[in-house]
């Protein structure tokens, strides 16, 4: 374990760390190994990518370091605090005051126009929502315009930035995207990548995003490869053409086996 992970949280903690993490599933012959030893440390507003065939573990990697989900053997650290034996509670108040979601279905709660959705975790924090601070993010991600409107009343991409926004309004620590443009069109998947990338960039947000798009995944600092549950390759900035030339050649060592 790096030295900045302590258990203090906030500046300087480390925002996500993962030491030899496996989950298992079931019992006996039926037993699935969803992830096999994954070691992970992403520091302060770092973008990471997590790519791999379906059912290589991406989901459950993400669900591990986020806390929805307690390994079976490890260590998960989530803003620099060890969440193995942290009560239901305590990680629920962990997550609520430090990391944000946005999923490839939004999850937006459709009866409350845009501007509360962006409120929300704060309201469900019992804090007061700082109305400059939603304004703020609404302008950032192009919907100064529509804070009154309800999600049936957006398009997709822009219930993404919804999403989005009430992340960056929340000033959460860490931000997990499982597949955030999986259900957008290139165009307004490229917009929301630019997004996620300067929320990284510029307010120091600690991202990490599965994907299964070789695009998607260029937007990222880091790309890691997940085989089986176990980290194959770790790439700096790659490009798309290798990212996915990487992954053909992932899918036919596959086949081979
Ligand atoms: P990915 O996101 O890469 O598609 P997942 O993390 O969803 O992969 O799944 C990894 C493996 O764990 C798969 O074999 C999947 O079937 C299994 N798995 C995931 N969640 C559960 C669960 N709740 N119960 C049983 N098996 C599961």
């Amino acid at each position: 374990m790096s030295a900045t992970a302590t258990s203090e949280r906030g500046a300087g903690a480390t925002p996500v760390a993962l030491e030899q993490i496996t989950k298992t599933y079931g019992a006996g012959a039926g037993t699935v190994r969803a992830l096999d030893g994954v070691s992970l440390v992403l520091p302060e507003g770092s973008f990471t990518a997590v790519m791999g065939p379906s059912g290589s573990g991406k989901s459950t990697l993400l669900h591990c370091a986020a806390g929805l989900d307690a390994p079976t053997t490890g260590r998960a650290v989530l803003v620099g605090q060890d969440l193995t034996g942290l009560s239901e509670d305590a990680l629920t108040r962990l997550r609520r005051d430090h990391v944000a979601f946005v999923f490839q279905s939004f999850n937006l709660i459709p009866t409350l126009t845009a501007a509360q959705n962006v409120a929300l975790p704060e309201i469900l924090a019992g804090r007061r929502p700082d109305e400059r601070a939603i304004d703020a993010a609404l302008d950032r991600v192009g919907l100064a315009d529509r804070w009154r409107h309800r999600p049936s009343e957006l398009s997709g991409g822009q219930q993404q930035r919804v999403a989005i926004a009430r992340a960056l309004a929340a000033r959460a620590a860490v931000l997990f995207a499982d597949e955030p443009t999986g259900a957008l069109d290139t165009r307004t998947a490229a917009s929301i990548l630019e997004l996620l990338r300067a929320a990284a960039v510029e307010d120091g947000q600690t991202i990490l995003m599965t994907t299964h798009d070789p695009v998607a995944a260029s937007s990222a600092d880091t790309v890691i490869f997940l085989v089986d549950g176990r980290i194959v390759e770790q790439m700096t900035r790659p490009s798309a053409d290798r990212i996915a030339a990487r992954l053909s050649h992932l899918s036919s060592d596959e086949r081979a086996r």
